[in-house]
């Protein structure tokens, strides 16, 4: 799929482009919106720790360039592109460089949240670094029964969280598995942020967590700028460009890189209707 000119062609409607330019580009489009960016170089569970070392180099070009073309973008990143499947101490390293440049630069790095295997381990590694460095955040599931807990602990430690609702598919033993639980801790999760979390990141396309932040944050006296509403590029843009007009601040997570498949299929995933849009392009052809 990755290397067929159609499937790529198709990919677009999620991801910027193959290229560190490509993701320049459209970061500087967005920009221009009034809107901040996050860029992820597409890549995730890599099988040497030789691809791990190439994706660390790939992200220190990412943010050397985000530097130099004044771009208001920082970086975001899954441990499992940084080889913690195959050496918790490289991918530390790896992933250390990168939020030491980040400080030296004042920029930020945000460590994603993969399936719950993965959950403790990508929070020791963020708090770890966490203690050297405080130019590194991650992110927090709502599906997950345990995240409650996770959000005292890294508020506590004032870590920046963003909060989402989880995009793998998790068994109930670990998750909530009705909608209308994931969306009810979602809006107590988001509470427990905006009083007392770091910068908070809410990312959300649902305009019922939208209207929730807002409604709470205006009930508490909690200034715009004391948080973030987050989209991912290439959904909901009317919503994207009325958050922005109501004086919101918000920040697009910008896929790029040849590695798209897993997370286009996660896009998917989450709207059967996204599965006929492609359908109806691919019969276009
Ligand atoms: C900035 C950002 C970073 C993220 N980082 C992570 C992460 O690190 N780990 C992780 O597990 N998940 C991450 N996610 C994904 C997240 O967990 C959800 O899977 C995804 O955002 C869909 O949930 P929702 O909150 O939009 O609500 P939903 O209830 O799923 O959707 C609400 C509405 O949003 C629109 N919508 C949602 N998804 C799509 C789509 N794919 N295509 C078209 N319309 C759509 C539809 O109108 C839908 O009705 C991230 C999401 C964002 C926005």
């Amino acid at each position: 799929m990755e290397t067929s000119r159609t499937a790529e062609r198709l990919s677009t409607r999620f991801v910027a482009g193959e290229t560190l330019e490509d993701a320049l580009a459209v970061g500087r489009r967005i920009n221009e919106e009034g809107i901040t960016v996050t860029l992820d170089h597409l890549g995730e569970s890599v099988t040497s720790l030789a691809e791990a070392a190439e994706a660390r180099d790939v992200y220190l070009r990412t943010q050397a360039a985000i530097c130099q073309s004044g771009i208001q973008a920082n970086v975001s990143l899954k441990l499992t592109q940084f080889g913690l499947d195959l050496s918790r101490d490289a991918c530390h390293d790896n992933v250390e460089q990168l939020v030491r440049h980040a400080a030296e630069i004042q920029s930020f790095v945000r460590v994603d949240m993969e399936s719950s295997d993965y959950t403790q381990k990508t929070l020791d590694l963020v708090t770890d670094l966490h203690a050297q460095h405080d130019a590194v955040g991650t992110v927090i599931q709502a599906y997950l029964y345990r995240s409650r807990d996770d959000i005292e602990m890294l508020n506590e430690r004032g870590i920046r969280v963003r909060l989402c609702k989880g995009a793998y598919l998790e068994p109930p033993r670990v998750a909530f598995p009705k909608k209308q639980d994931v969306d009810g801790n979602y809006v107590e999760l988001m509470k427990l942020l905006l009083d007392k979390g770091q910068y908070p990141a809410i990312a959300t396309h649902d305009e019922k967590m939208i209207e929730a932040t807002m409604a709470y944050a205006a009930e508490r006296k909690i200034g715009r700028d004391r948080f973030e509403f987050q989209m991912l590029y290439g959904i909901r843009r009317d919503l994207q460009r009325k958050l922005v007009g109501q004086g919101y601040r918000l920040r697009l997570y910008v896929p790029f890189g040849k590695a798209w498949y897993p997370y286009y299929m996660r896009r998917l995933a989450e709207r059967p209707a996204n599965v006929f849009f492609i359908l109806r392009n691919l019969l276009r052809q």
